[in-house]
């Protein structure tokens, strides 16, 4: 989750939402990686979904919100099972998991019963811990349309992740032709965990890294943590972040972005 940004004047009655065309959208990065949205989710719980194409196996970093099922969006890109890595318990990355056979993610997150969430932002920043900034509103509903006819929001709960395999630091993922290492990077939350492909010099950070305001003070996080993990990232030969949400970004601006965090909380 990122600290929301968009603002509201008033408080006139939430209108009826209307049903999306698609929920999600799907970008190519390239060859093998792709990068799904959910358009209509809110900036703070917007997060990236990666699909990467592997000879042997594909890989899935993170699952979305579960507002609307991820599967049978994508049958060309979910052609075979795919090696699912969850990089941690918050609802944004953790939403879809249910619909994938072989889920992974670490011991420390609560993925068998997680808090239910919402997508009411009052009952969502409650859940998880956060007081909303006093100069920036955000919306009472966390999503600006409907997946289909008749959903209701407000039933919303997240459901839990059928883990089939923990992660921990130094494990490898192996797509045949990439080979991903698992490095546990707890701050944001305790099993927090990134995955490194060395020979790519990429990283797909979850929310351990992203370029925006990093939430270090919701239930679970860590900052003692969070400093030693930055410590980590700012010396990883890194070229390009696939972050979990916004934009990817190069090396230069991963260690921006962690000198800053230790500067301001060591
Ligand atoms: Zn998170």
């Amino acid at each position: 989750m990122t600290l929301p940004h968009v603002t509201r004047a008033g408080s006139t009655p939430a209108p009826k939402l209307p049903v999306a065309d698609h929920w999600f959208t799907v970008t190519a990065v390239d060859n093998a990686i792709t990068v799904i949205h959910e358009p209509h989710v809110h900036p703070f719980l917007q997060a990236n979904i990666w699909h990467i194409r592997g000879r042997q196996r594909d890989l899935l970093v993170d699952a979305g919100l579960g507002v609307a099922p991820l599967r049978p969006a994508f049958p060309h890109l979910f052609t075979d099972e795919p090696i699912l890595v969850i990089t941690h318990g918050h609802l944004d990355h953790m939403g879809g998991a249910h619909e994938f056979a072989d889920c992974r993610a670490h011991q420390a997150e609560n993925l068998q019963t997680p808090p239910p969430g919402a997508l009411a932002s009052a009952a969502l920043f409650d859940e998880l811990g956060m007081t909303e900034p006093d100069d920036e509103e955000v919306p009472e509903l966390l999503i600006s349309a409907i997946p289909y006819e008749h959903y209701d929001p407000e039933t919303y709960r997240l459901r839990p992740a059928p883990v089939s395999r923990y992660l921990t630091d130094g494990d490898t993922i192996d797509l045949g032709d990439r080979q991903l290492t698992v490095l546990h990077l707890p701050g944001h939350s305790p099993g927090s965990i990134a995955l490194y492909d060395a020979r790519t010099q990429t990283l797909f950070s979850g929310d351990v890294v992203y370029d925006d305001q990093l939430l270090d003070d919701i239930h679970g996080a860590d900052q003692e943590a969070y400093v030693a993990t930055m410590a980590r990232l700012r010396d990883l030969p890194v070229t390009v972040v696939h972050p979990g949400h916004g934009p990817s970004f190069d090396g230069t601006r991963l260690r921006e972005i962690a000198d800053a965090y230790i500067a301001a909380r060591a």
